[in-house]
């Protein structure tokens, strides 16, 4: 029998921080979705796949096949036999991915492969429908978010922090364009599960968060 904790939430509200240091404290592993979902998109990109054309993403998705390592704790995606986490951070992947996770035979591919890693082990799952579709019995679920602000500026801060050129309006821009993707797509939207406990995070830090969020887990537990 495995426990898992389920954290959804839109682009940049710090899911995967929050969800890696709480699964560190806590001995959970840590499943990033979101990777799976840029490692399918690096592989239409890498294929000159259209991201419009329905019959040419189903027809591609047959020929990925990935699986989920770890190294040190830290998750690796391997995407038809190479390693390729170093690859799935970029703003264009993400874009990519956004835009390619409406579809079916994507969605079915991985929710297939997440649910296989939480009957495995205890997990801390974040994405945009871990509580709603992939792991509906969950024993905790969050729905991590912040507002638009917040988010951009963390990640305007994040890229800053690493010397590379970005303007506040294009990141908010794509924040917003990525939140209306997520939410209103036919299969699995992005929204809040009937039994998840909403954390805004516009006004906390980090260490606020997984102090309210362990204590949350706790108290199932
Ligand atoms: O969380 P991250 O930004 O890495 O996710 C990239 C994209 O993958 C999201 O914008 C979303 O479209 C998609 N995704 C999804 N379902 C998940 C995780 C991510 O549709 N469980």
């Amino acid at each position: 029998m495995s426990y898992s904790v389920a954290i959804d939430g839109p682009a940049g509200a710090g899911k995967s921080t929050i969800a890696k240091l709480l699964a560190a404290k806590l001995n959970y592993i840590y499943v990033d979705t979101g990777a799976m979902y840029r490692a399918i998109a690096v592989y239409f990109s890498q294929n000159n796949v259209n991201p419009d054309d329905e019959r040419e993403i189903e027809a591609a998705v047959l020929g990925v096949d990935i699986t989920i390592e770890y190294i040190d704790g830290v998750q690796q995606v391997i995407l038809n036999g190479d390693n390729v986490t170093h690859l799935l951070r970029t703003e264009e992947t993400g874009r990519m991915a956004s835009k390619t996770s409406k579809y079916a035979a994507v969605r079915s591919k991985l929710v297939e492969l997440q649910r296989q890693l939480a009957k495995k082990a205890n997990v801390i799952m974040d994405g945009r429908d871990i509580g709603t579709t992939v792991l509906p019995d969950a024993f905790c679920k969050i729905y991590l978010t912040a507002s638009v602000d917040a988010r951009a500026k963390r990640r305007f801060d994040e890229l800053s922090a690493k010397n590379e050129p970005c303007s506040y309006e294009t990141i908010k821009a794509d924040i917003e364009e990525r939140d209306y993707q997520d939410m209103h797509r036919e299969i699995s939207p992005l929204k809040q599960a009937e039994d998840a406990v909403l954390v805004d995070t516009s006004e906390m830090t980090v260490d606020e968060v997984v102090d309210h969020i362990e204590q949350i887990i706790k108290e199932r537990q």
